[in-house]
């Protein structure tokens, strides 16, 4: 049983990516635009995220920098969705030690916030040659990582595109063996004042 729904959630979600990267090469993602609490989505993400990490023994770390505007407006959704891929991967490819995420405040107006989320691994780390390439679509490392982590590489090329979607970029700095940290910006309307 327990085979029948792993490979049901696995096929699932390589549904979802193909299904989320045709919309968006199609030009019909739509983003939300409702108001939401940053600290809330954190905090609840953190928490559904935390048992895949505990099962493999890592230590999650979530940081807001204080100064970071929490009553938002955007797409909830999708920023979650980065967030998902981007933790679950540095949680899939890190064996010992800890995965870090950190939220800064890059720039801010009266109306907006340009944030900055930062996932920080000590995992296997990428080999200098093909961090320029993970974010293009059906990219992996190399030709085992299927066979030994899975993915088909849909996943980082989803996020480049929403973060651009949302006004922001994605980026990596990685060693390999030592860790990886991906990073992306968004811009997000601020709610009224007061809210907070
Ligand atoms: P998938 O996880 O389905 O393979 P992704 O697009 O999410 O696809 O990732 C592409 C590739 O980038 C992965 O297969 C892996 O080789 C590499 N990668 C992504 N995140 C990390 C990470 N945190 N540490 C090391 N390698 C990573």
């Amino acid at each position: 049983a327990e085979t029948v729904r792993s490979s049901a959630e696995s096929l699932q979600s390589l549904l979802n990516d193909i299904l989320d990267f045709s919309k968006i090469e199609a030009g019909k993602l739509d983003l939300e635009i409702i108001d939401f609490d940053l600290q809330a989505l954190l905090d609840d993400f953190a928490g559904t995220i935390a048992f895949s990490g505990h099962d493999k023994g890592l230590e999650l770390f979530f940081w807001l920098e204080p100064g970071v505007p929490t009553k938002l407006k955007g797409d909830p959704s999708r920023l979650r969705q980065i967030l998902t891929n981007l933790v679950g991967n540095a949680i899939k490819f890190t064996h010992v030690g800890e995965v870090a995420v950190c939220v800064s405040l890059e720039k801010e107006t009266e109306q907006e916030a340009l944030l900055r989320f930062v996932v920080r691994d000590t995992g296997i780390g990428v080999a200098k040659d093909k961090v320029g390439l993970l974010f293009d679509k059906f990219t992996q490392a190399d030709a085992s990582t299927t066979r030994k982590y899975g993915g088909v590489g849909l996943g980082l090329a989803i996020t480049k595109q929403l973060a651009e979607l949302m006004g922001g970029q994605v980026g990596i700095e990685s060693e390999e063996g030592v860790g990886s940290e991906f990073w992306f910006t968004t811009r997000l309307g601020k709610q009224v004042q007061g809210a907070q």
